[in-house]
């Protein structure tokens, strides 16, 4: 038995899911994920355990739009030892010690040489710095700098076991279909080892969401997609050209986990809905109750700009989906970004549950903003004579019977319920409400319905 989404959201309680997301995060964090493996595998099949997911193998060498997909790598050990034997660097202890990409290696050779293979930041010693080599074949190890200041001089064993052959790209689809043709799009990559905040906490929300989705009616089609960031997206696009047309509103998962405030990165067109749709819904976070989301009490809403995770590929200029970014604290703007430090300490339960329920919430605006006429709309038609005050009474009343007028008055056929409720200043729920009594009193005509049937008869 299905339910609506106001239901699912009336009774959703974020701290459980939190918690639920939590152990999600605990048990993906120890795999050494990267742009291809087994480590994307074994991630998807732990996604795979909670919602219906296709998992996709594209073949090394592929050609996708200009790019072509990568060699496959596997590791299965490796290390460097001091002159003494003893193994001071090793990727058992933490897979951020190998530079992503590294192709095989057994060698002895003297710190000089070896100095040249290493990467830390100096700013901050404790550290173990996340580094890839994507695109150019090499090899390295990443250590904390007060460690690597110690190393003694002498003649040092570096040892790589790891495969970069032909194999493929995998990367995870989950479908849920809704009552129209068009879709929104979720994404999240799934291509870093064991960082939580900067990777883990995305898919997890990602995960939820289709979780708590698959349970409800849907006037949309979801799609989430996990896959490596920038060839994943690329790979996706060139596979799916034909379809992108459905993607009526999309977002980039990432970041969710930390404490920072809700950080909103538009899609190039600015104005989409989904733009406005995120912004309605954190404006409306900054006046709730809920503790679970004032984080800092405060949000930021950011311009496109070409730089960042996926949205750079959806907003590319042959495709330019309405494709934002919903973020916490974004990309390389907290000290423990690309570090050892973005690890299970700094993502908490309650910050992955509020960015559950903020996602939640931006589905629940998505699938009620539309635009309607008024069919009544030479004075103001009569409330009163419909029961339309009548059933409004009580505690509220005057925003419900606000929320009325507003509805009426604008909605002329260019203005949506989201302009209405950003020019009312009330909730969009209210909006969305009084919305549905006026089509219940026949004074109100969706324009959607009808736009949405004529598409999908283009489409045909
Ligand atoms: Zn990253």
């Amino acid at each position: 038995m299905t339910t609506s989404i106001h239901q699912l959201l009336a009774t959703f309680d974020a701290a459980s899911a939190g918690r639920e997301m939590y152990a999600f995060v605990e048990k993906a964090f120890p795999i050494c994920r990267s742009l291809t493996g087994d480590g994307v595998r074994e991630t998807l099949r732990l996604i795979g355990e909670t919602i219906p997911l296709a998992v996709h193998e594209v073949p090394t060498g592929t050609p996708v739009l200009d790019w072509t997909v990568p060699k496959e790598w596997n590791v299965r050990e490796a290390w460097v030892k001091d002159p003494a034997g003893r193994k001071v660097v090793d990727f058992a202890h933490h897979n951020l010690h190998l530079l992503g990409y590294s192709v095989p290696v057994h060698r002895k050779m003297q710190l000089a040489e070896l100095e040249e293979h290493l990467h830390s930041v100096p700013e901050q010693p404790d550290v173990i710095p996340y580094r890839t080599s994507y695109y150019k074949e090499a090899w390295g190890f990443c250590l904390p700098h007060r460690q690597r200041q110690s190393l003694p001089g002498g003649e040092y064993e570096v040892f790589i076991d790891a495969t970069l052959e032909s194999g493929s790209l995998s990367y995870g689809e989950c479908f849920l279909p809704g009552k129209s043709q068009q879709e929104v799009l979720i994404t999240a990559h799934v291509c870093h080892p064991s960082l939580a905040n900067d990777n883990l906490s995305g898919l997890a929300v990602v995960r939820a969401m289709a979780q708590h989705l698959a349970g409800v009616e849907r006037r949309f089609g979801y799609r989430f997609l996990f896959m490596p960031g920038t060839i994943g997206a690329i790979t996706w696009l060139a596979r799916n050209e034909s379809r992108v047309g459905r993607i009526a509103h999309g977002l980039v998962a990432a970041n969710l986990g930390d404490g920072g405030k809700f950080h909103y990165k538009r899609s190039r067109r600015g104005k989409a809905t989904i733009d406005r749709a995120v912004e309605q819904v954190l404006s409306e976070q900054v006046l709730s109750e809920q503790v679970l989301l004032k984080s800092g009490g405060d949000f930021e809403v950011e311009d496109f700009i070409p730089f960042g995770y996926d949205e750079r590929q959806f907003c590319s200029p042959g495709f330019d989906l309405p494709v934002g970014s919903l973020t916490r604290t974004p990309y390389g703007r907290y000290p423990e970004y690309h570090t050892s430090s973005d690890n299970l300490d700094l993502v908490l339960p309650e910050h992955l549950g509020g960015s559950l329920l903020t996602y939640l919430q931006v589905a629940v605006v998505l699938e009620g903003e539309g635009r309607y006429r008024n069919l009544s709309p030479k004075g103001e038609p009569q409330l009163g004579r419909r029961g339309l005050y009548r059933a409004l009474g009580g505690e509220g009343s005057r925003d419900r019977e606000l929320a009325l007028l507003w509805v009426l008055n604008l909605s002329d056929g260019e203005n949506s319920l989201l302009d209405v409720a950003r020019r009312s200043g009330l909730p969009f729920a209210a909006v969305r409400g009084a919305a549905d009594a006026l089509v219940e009193a026949e004074l109100l005509l969706s324009l959607d319905e009808t736009g949405d049937s004529q598409r999908e008869e283009e489409t045909r």
